[in-house]
């Protein structure tokens, strides 16, 4: 797939709109993309210029005023926040435990597989057989471990800035659609909306997807390995590791010790995100204030050796002692 910039194409002979003829609809580069990702989740997929981006038309798209959604406790804080924002055009978001039922009257019901930070799954056969649209955020799972359409799931979110680019640059999103009728909706409030993913961001997706696969495996059997031995670390009290994916979170003693934690590593890049090739971690206190431990740190685990990302980390550890 060459990279295609423009945000115009010809009409045909005769004068007539063809495939492609202005860049705020559709632009090859970003189909491809769309394509290549529907194709891993099995559904439709539209791009989006962030994660946030795409869960701020999903929502605007599927929702009127008065609406109440059903959000994920202890799902990513920045779409709990976004959710804040949207609360003054009526939209109203009540937290539930997601693995268990969603709570009746409301209108959808927002999941995240697994949650970030907090690493809980959830169950999906209830939240299918709630009559409110399902939303997966499956950032962290990756179409590698799960595809939320074949469980019941309604739509699937990314945030293709994680594992799907892979390599710390690329600011995209992504919705997928079960049902190709609510796909040219949701294209249609895109397409007035502007809320519309670029092509070069695209092109790296289309890059970053064609490792994906032997990336998060990868990831995932690493942060194993990790969790494991940092439940037996005596600086660590709780480890948390769903199975699948890179990421990983544990708690020490307090917020003090945790940024002593953060800043000891060497290897590991001290910093926000995840996904990446590159291991990222930080203390989450910093963002999401009192809803976290104070000694909560969220680990990404890239694709080093994860010997050599355990033995920089142990050290960062040992510094706590
Ligand atoms: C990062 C993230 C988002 C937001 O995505 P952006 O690309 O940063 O806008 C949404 N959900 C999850 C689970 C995330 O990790």
């Amino acid at each position: 797939m060459t990279l295609d910039r423009s945000t115009m194409w010809p009409y045909d002979e005769h004068g007539e709109k063809g495939e492609y003829s202005y860049a705020r609809d559709r632009t090859p580069t970003v189909v491809a993309a769309e394509d290549a990702l529907g194709e891993l989740e099995g559904g439709s997929a539209l791009l989006f210029p962030s994660g946030a981006g795409a869960t701020t038309a999903l929502v605007l798209s599927q929702l009127r005023p008065g609406d109440t959604i059903a959000l994920a406790a202890g799902c990513y804080y920045g779409t709990g926040v976004l959710f804040e924002t949207l609360e003054r055009w009526g939209l109203h978001h009540v937290e539930f435990d997601q693995t268990g039922p969603p709570p009746d009257g409301v209108q959808l019901v927002w999941l995240e597989a697994p949650s970030n930070p907090f690493l809980t799954m959830p169950d999906l056969e209830a939240a299918a057989a709630h009559p409110a649209p399902v939303v997966v955020d499956s950032t962290a799972a990756t179409p590698v471990h799960l595809r939320p359409l074949e469980h019941g799931a309604d739509f699937v979110v990314h945030s293709a800035t994680k594992y799907l680019g892979g390599h710390h640059d690329v600011l995209l999103g992504a919705v997928v659609c079960r049902d190709p009728a609510a796909a040219e909706a949701l294209h249609l409030f895109r397409t007035r909306t502007g809320i519309v993913a670029a092509p070069d961001p695209a092109w790296l997706l289309l890059r970053g997807l064609k490792t994906l696969e032997v990336r998060v495996r990868r990831q995932t059997e690493s942060a194993a390995v990790i969790a494991e031995r940092l439940r037996s670390h005596p600086a660590v009290s709780v480890v948390r590791h769903p199975g699948i994916g890179g990421m990983i979170s544990f708690d020490v003693a307090d917020e003090a010790a945790a940024r002593r934690v953060e800043t000891a590593t060497r290897l590991i890049v001290n910093a926000t995100s995840l996904g990446g090739t590159t291991s990222t971690m930080e203390s989450r206190r910093r963002w999401e204030g009192d809803r976290v431990p104070g000694g909560l740190l969220r680990l990404s685990v890239g694709l080093e050796d994860p010997d050599a990302v355990w033995a920089d980390l142990a050290q960062a550890l040992d510094t706590t002692l």
